[in-house]
């Protein structure tokens, strides 16, 4: 596969469809501006990695897609009867790495790396990340859900939800003035006379109009791309904002996330161009991204922990006993168990029905990079579970805080657990599963299980007949559940 070609049609078709930025060269048009998007044009280019799914589109040899090696590549040449060209020939039909496969090509160290990166149990086509922190905390989802066109239907309801959207009342209130188009954009200055010309400040070619200014002008389409947002191409002259947000087949609560989320970029490109005409500090995409990025996490720590928390008002004061289900149902309780060093943990899964009675669980042996990879494959291996039996709307608990935030929320997983994560959300919409964090306390009997089975000691038949060190701790929960 050409890669070149690749990369060109994925940005030339997508974000910029009538110009040929990719093949663009210096001399043919060297405005400030247009250097200033070259090299970020080469900053998306060295920040691009793959997320393996299936495979197919990465290659083995020269693409950055291993989070744990320098360079995130093999950094060796492929021998000329090497069997791999393409990632996917190093998984197997079953889905999972290709173990003596890779041992015959490349140093165990190397396939310990590949190890750790989990595989997806839901398909879904290999994934490009935008990896532009270097610490590797964050990368930017690209892929590209399907919108249809918009067609103006949801347009009352892109009112309503503007007030239901989790966002600081001074980003609604922003918003909502830019909605309506009275910001103090050049075009509405110019109109008012407050201004000389109407040009954007930035790019000084196109009139600064709200629409320009947020989803036009080139350096803010990088904002979106990096946010994994994609605007609709050419809206026509006087359309209005908010029919950009306007998307069918989206529930409600989706178009609320998705309307906060638009908000928070939207504010975060309005700060950068302020500080651009007020203080002549040079726009920068990436900045930008990491801004929105700082101001989600605060949005969610405001307004999501709590309600992940408190999900069921009756125990918000103690997350530190197990409780049970109500009458008739039953809960998950997740754990992993991470050696030190080495590369296998142990994900243990605990099913109880509303007495605290096993009724079902699982303790299997994973590869993993962190600790939080160990506590989302429980989480996952829980999801799976609940799946198989048909059980829906079960509470899931994990003492893992992050794994539980990751799980409920929109946000952009790290990068070497996201084929965990988005499985996680595949299936927590499928059966309707709830997610809450508790103490370990609350969690003693999944982390024993783990343990036990980490140390060679959970028998085969520990569903049915716990072992005695099983024995207090399910006894304890009981009693304390009453
Ligand atoms: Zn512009």
């Amino acid at each position: 596969m050409n890669k070149d070609a690749y990369w060109a049609r994925f940005f030339k078709g997508i974000y910029f469809p009538k110009s040929s930025f990719l093949q663009a060269s210096r001399g043919s048009r060297a405005s400030w501006a247009w250097l200033s998007l070259l090299h970020g044009r080469n900053l998306l280019f060295k920040g691009l990695r793959w997320q393996v799914q299936d495979g197919k589109n990465i290659d083995f040899w020269n693409d950055a897609w291993i989070p744990s090696l320098p360079n995130f590549k093999i950094s060796m040449a492929k021998s000329v009867n090497s069997e791999i060209n393409l990632v996917a020939d190093v998984i197997d039909r079953s889905g999972q790495w290709d173990i003596s496969k890779m041992g015959r090509e490349i140093p165990q160290k190397v396939v310990d790396a590949i190890l750790k990166i989990p595989l997806p149990h839901v398909k879904r086509p290999d994934h490009l990340v935008w990896h532009f922190n270097s610490s590797g905390i964050y990368t930017v989802n690209l892929s590209q859900r399907e919108k249809p066109e918009s067609s103006f239907k949801l347009k009352k309801e892109a009112w309503k939800v503007m007030w239901k959207m989790k966002v600081p009342n001074k980003i609604r209130s922003f918003w909502w003035r830019a909605c309506k188009n009275i910001l103090a954009t050049k075009e509405n200055l110019f109109k008012r006379r407050c201004a000389v010309d109407n040009l954007c400040p930035i790019c000084e070619k196109e009139v600064e109009t709200t629409e320009h200014l947020f989803f036009l002008c080139p350096w803010a389409k990088m904002v979106w791309f990096g946010c994994n947002i994609k605007p609709l191409g050419d809206l026509g002259g006087n359309a209005s904002v908010i029919k950009w947000v306007v998307m069918e087949n989206l529930t409600v609560k989706e178009v609320t996330n998705l309307m906060g989320r638009v908000a928070q970029i939207a504010w975060n490109i309005w700060k950068s161009r302020n500080d651009f005409v007020f203080n002549k500090t040079k726009v920068n995409p990436q900045h930008t991204i990491t801004s929105f990025l700082h101001t989600e996490r605060e949005c969610l720590k405001a307004f999501e922990s709590p309600r992940v928390q408190m999900d069921n008002p009756a125990n918000q004061e103690d997350l530190s006993t197990w409780r049970a289900p109500d009458k008739g149902r039953f809960k998950a309780n997740c754990d992993a168990a991470i050696p030190a060093s080495g590369l296998r943990s142990i994900a243990a899964v605990v099913l109880r029905n509303w007495k605290g009675k096993i009724v079902d669980g699982l303790a299997k042996s994973v590869y993993v990079g962190t600790s939080l990879g160990g506590e989302l494959h429980a989480i996952r291996a829980a999801c799976e579970m609940l799946i198989s039996l048909g059980l829906k709307e079960v509470e899931v608990e994990s003492d893992s805080q992050q794994a539980i935030h990751l799980s409920v929320s929109e946000l952009v997983p790290p990068w070497d657990v996201r084929a965990l994560v988005m499985d996680i959300r595949h299936f927590a919409k499928e059966g309707n599963l709830l997610f809450k964090w508790v103490r370990r306390a609350a969690n003693k009997v999944a982390h024993e299980v783990a343990s036990l089975a980490f140390r060679n000691s959970l028998p085969c038949n520990w569903i049915v007949n716990p072992p005695i060190s099983l024995v207090p701790v399910l006894k304890k929960d009981v009693i304390e559940s009453l």
